[in-house]
């Protein structure tokens, strides 16, 4: 097979906006109305705000002759998969298996399913760096507008340069973005790729290396959620606005509330004795060196600190382990974003560094993941 480990990403020629021409037989011209919601016209194909670039990875399966194709998704596109897997049968004669477990990022590829098949299609997350060959990230672009949200918010930026950061969804419509910006007199810098971020100005919600060292004083956020822009916030130490285009809403990030929440976790964790330290098997978030060290650390202090190796991290799981509280090394959002499902306080390294003393409270740091 030839080297498959790619993203699919803008390709032209063998391109194929799914969604819009989704090879069903049909009345509709998506030429005439790029904007047709399939799903209202057709009722075959779930009209998700995506746009899937299927051309090039047809072009892939066929050239590589994989005969079994794997199919992951997250949770939000999960409902196109059975009509994509069907098509791909269709344009590639290949089996198609669907993944069915939970699938949170790029870090979360299912490696079981990528052994049995000879072609993986990762949906909606850009690659991360290493990982299994056969796997495809083919990214999912949102095809919400930008110009109206940023526009909106050119009017709250209080500076005339501004660091400029989104999600994989806008990637491919930062331009646009800072289009706007210069049209309000306003300069949007974007921070280079590298490490597990695949396009300048993106951010993970484990990476804000894109936000580090621009010379600016405060940052455009472009995006939906309070942690991205939470992590920039704190990454930076600057202002950061967010212009929020699925509700058209733009505002101003203020981490006070969420630094509270972790004072108290630490606050809360300082009367346990009996640490677990949570190690993930998703290969783009297991982190066993740094657990081993923060094992350590523990120890060093009288602490009786275990090792848990799991794959979904879920309340259920630690219910029975006997730990009056832990330390997960996986996704970030474990401890930062679903702390109130657990009964017992989970901290992030860089927090259990604060309750031993070892880093102090004024130097927080978002945990994020090399
Ligand atoms: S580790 Fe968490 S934040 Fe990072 S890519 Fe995975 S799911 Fe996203």
């Amino acid at each position: 097979m030839d080297r498959a480990r790619s993203t699919a990403g803008s390709s032209a020629g063998e391109r194929m906006a799914f969604g819009r021409d989704c090879g069903q037989d049909c009345d509709q011209d998506p030429n005439q109305n790029p904007n047709q919601d399939c799903s209202r016209s057709c009722g075959q194909f779930p009209d998700l705000g995506y746009d899937l670039d299927l051309g090039q990875v047809v072009a892939l399966i066929q050239r590589s002759g994989a005969a079994r194709v794997g199919l992951q998704a997250p949770e939000g596109l999960k409902r196109a998969t059975p009509l994509l897997a069907r098509l791909i049968s269709q344009m590639t004669g290949a089996e198609v298996i669907i993944s069915g477990d939970p699938c949170f990022g790029a870090c979360d590829v299912d490696m079981d399913l990528s052994r049995e098949v000879d072609l993986m299609l990762h949906l909606g997350h850009s690659e991360l760096g290493e990982g299994p060959i056969n796997v495809i990230f083919l990214e999912a672009r949102m095809r919400d507008d930008l110009l109206a949200v940023v526009q909106k918010a050119s009017g709250i930026l209080k500076t005339k340069r501004v660091g400029v950061a989104t999600t994989i969804q806008h990637v491919h419509k930062l331009n646009q973005a800072l289009q706007a910006l210069k049209d309000h007199g306003i300069e949007g810098v974007l921070g280079p790729a590298g490490g597990r971020i695949k396009h300048p100005g993106q951010v993970l919600g484990c990476s804000y290396s894109t936000t580090r060292g621009l010379n600016v004083e405060e940052y455009l956020f472009i995006g939906t959620g309070q942690f991205h822009p939470l992590g920039i916030a704190l990454a930076t130490g600057k202002r950061v606005v967010v212009a929020d285009p699925a509700t058209g809403n733009v505002s101003e990030i203020d981490t006070d509330p969420m630094l509270r929440r972790r004072f108290g976790a630490i606050s809360r964790a300082a009367n346990a004795r009996k640490f677990a330290v949570l190690v993930s098997k998703k290969p783009g978030q297991k982190r066993l060196e740094l657990a081993r060290r923060i094992k350590a650390l523990g120890e060093a202090k009288g602490l009786e600190m275990f090792l848990v190796y799991l794959d979904n991290i879920e309340p259920d799981r630690l219910l029975n382990i006997g730990a009056e509280a832990a330390v997960s090394t996986a996704c970030p959002r474990v401890a930062l974003d679903d702390a109130a499902k657990y009964k017992i306080p989970i901290l992030t390294p860089p927090e259990f560094e604060v309750l031993l003393g070892e880093r102090k409270w004024v130097e927080y740091a978002f945990d994020e993941i090399d």
